[in-house]
């Protein structure tokens, strides 16, 4: 098989393995997958790297959510035989989920799950915060 056909492949594979909704764009000659809502999982598709990331935000400021993705992974795709790179992308992408998905909190007064982004501590979102701060007692 070709390194064409193999990027192919990998290409095709990547995509039936996001979580959804996911969304592909090309940024300088990099495919760039960004899968769940909230995001979950970001895969970088290279010339000769897959980079499979944990999605994660941090807040540069109150306002300002950024997205700050944590590597998980990486793997030279052209040096593995098909198969196995397969199952190694297909293996980082679900870890990368669940790290992700292990971090979700319910909110103690809303009762509504949330990514760590939106929430203000472990037990309260930012939501609840927020009307908290605007009542006044
Ligand atoms: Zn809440």
């Amino acid at each position: 098989m070709s390194i064409d056909e193999h990027y192919e492949q990998l290409l095709a594979y990547i995509g039936t393995h996001m979580p959804t909704p996911f969304a592909q764009e090309e940024v300088d000659g990099v495919i760039i997958f960004t899968g769940g809502s909230p995001g979950e999982v970001i895969v970088r598709l290279t010339d000769t790297s897959v980079i499979v990331e944990e999605y994660a935000v941090r807040w540069e400021s109150p306002f300002t959510p950024v997205v700050r993705p944590r590597r998980v992974g990486l793997v030279k795709w052209r040096r593995l035989p098909e198969s196995e790179l397969m199952t190694v992308v297909g293996e980082l992408i679900k870890g990368a989920r669940e790290m992700r998905r292990s971090r979700y909190r319910i909110c103690h007064f809303c009762h509504n799950t949330f990514a760590p982004e939106w929430m203000s501590d472990d037990v309260t979102c930012r939501q609840c915060v927020e009307r908290e701060a605007g009542v006044v007692h």
